[in-house]
C-alpha cells in the first residue's frame, strides 16, 4: 500500500517513516512516499483553528493531488507558563524564516524566571483515502523546558524539551526512545488503525 507523507520537514519524513516500517502486527507493508517526488505538489497553508483541522486539510489536498492515501500531521509546543503559546503557532512564532535555534531562544527568553516549566507536545495526525472523509487522531506528550538547550538528534524545540519520566531531552534521548513515546508517535500507533 502506497502512503504520501504531507510534510516538507525531513525531521518528521525521518521520524514518520521509521515508525511506519516498525508498525507491529503490520498486515500489508507501507510505501512510504516523500512530498520530495511532487516538487510541484500545492503549499498547503496551515491556517485551521485547530491542530486536527490542519492535518485534515494538509492530508486533504495531497491525497487529492497525487491520488494516493496520504499522511498529515500538525504538532505545537504547549506551554503553561505561557497560557500554551506557541501551540498552534508552533512554527511561525518565531517569524516565518525563523531556525530552530532562534525559536528555542525566543522561547528560553519568554520563560526567564519562570519556574513552572510544564509543558506538552500535542500532534494531531490525519489520514485521507482519496474519494473518503478524513480520519484523525490526537497524541500528547507531557513534559517541562530546561533553561538551556542539550542534546543534537531531532529537530524543533526537542534539545529544551524534557519528557515526563527522563531525566534526558528528546534531542538526547535520540530518534529510538523519542519515536516511542513522543506526541507523534502516540498519534500514529492509533493513526495505523486507519490505513
Ligand atoms: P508543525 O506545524 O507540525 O510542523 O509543528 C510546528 C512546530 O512545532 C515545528 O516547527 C516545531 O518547531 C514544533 N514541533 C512539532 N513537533 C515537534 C517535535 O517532535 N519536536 C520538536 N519540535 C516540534
Amino acid at each position: 500500500m502506497k502512503l504520501v507523507l504531507a510534510t516538507h520537514n525531513q525531521g518528521k519524513v525521518r521520524e514518520l517513516t521509521k515508525m511506519l516500517h516498525n508498525r507491529a502486527g503490520a498486515g500489508e507493508p507501507v510505501e512510504v512516499i516523500s512530498l520530495q517526488n511532487y516538487p510541484n505538489a500545492p503549499e498547503v497553508v496551515e491556517d485551521r483553528q485547530t491542530y486536527l483541522e490542519n492535518a485534515v486539510k494538509k492530508a486533504s489536498v495531497i491525497a487529492e493531488y497525487t491520488g494516493l492515501m496520504a499522511l498529515a500531521d500538525d504538532a505545537g509546543l504547549e506551554v503553561d507558563a505561557l497560557n500554551g503559546a506557541p501551540g498552534i503557532h508552533s512554527k511561525r512564532w518565531a517569524g516565518a524564516n525563523a531556525t530552530d535555534a532562534i525559536r528555542i531562544a525566543k522561547l528560553l527568553q519568554a520563560l526567564e524566571g519562570a519556574t513552572d516549566r510544564r509543558a506538552r507536545f500535542v500532534a494531531a495526525i490525519a489520514v485521507v483515502h482519496p474519494g473518503s472523509d478524513p480520519e484523525g487522531v490526537l497524541g500528547v506528550c507531557d513534559g517541562h523546558i530546561l533553561h538551556t538547550p542539550r542534546g543534537e538528534s531531532g529537530f524543533g524545540y526537542d534539545p529544551v524539551f524534557v519528557p515526563d519520566g527522563y531525566e534526558q531531552t528528546f534531542a538526547e534521548l535520540g530518534e529510538n526512545i523519542k519515536n516511542k513515546i513522543s506526541h507523534r508517535a502516540k498519534a500514529l500507533q492509533q493513526a495505523i488503525a486507519l490505513l
